[in-house]
């Protein structure tokens, strides 16, 4: 049995963010005049102001920027340890996202290691957590 751990209120800005994994595509606002991405959403492109952005599939790849392990038992839906780890995603060196790092020995986890999405689903959103690219 899978506990649920908090959830996002989906609103306008960002629910095709949590909402993506039903059709199993990782969504990230875009540019559409520079092409730059843009996460976490913004309603102006940092690159070029641009207010012209739409959510795009992305490849569900990148590398583990940063990570922390959470010994603590703050969450009783959550079990311990657990990963929180900012992903940055192949497609842009500063395109970074927050998740949970699944599928790991926490203890095996390293800045660097190559990781790609997959979604825990809960009703209508779909957590994009991120585990170790199959070898
Ligand atoms: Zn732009």
């Amino acid at each position: 049995m899978t506990a649920t751990p908090p959830l996002p209120r989906l609103t306008p800005e960002s629910d095709f963010y949590w909402t993506g994994g039903a059709a199993g595509e990782l969504r990230i606002l875009r540019c559409r005049d520079c092409r730059h991405y843009a996460h976490p959403p913004t309603p102006l492109c940092r690159s070029c102001g641009s207010d012209d952005l739409a959510p795009e599939a992305v490849s569900g790849r990148g590398t583990v920027w940063t990570f922390t392990i959470s010994y603590q038992q703050l969450l009783p839906s959550l079990a311990t340890p657990y990963v929180v780890g900012i992903v940055e995603l192949d497609e842009q060196s500063d395109l970074h996202v927050t998740t949970r790092l699944v599928d790991v020995d926490p203890d095996d986890v390293a800045v660097g290691m190559p990781v790609e999405v997959r979604f825990e689903r809960h009703d209508e959103v779909y957590l994009p957590l991120f585990a170790p690219v199959a070898q």
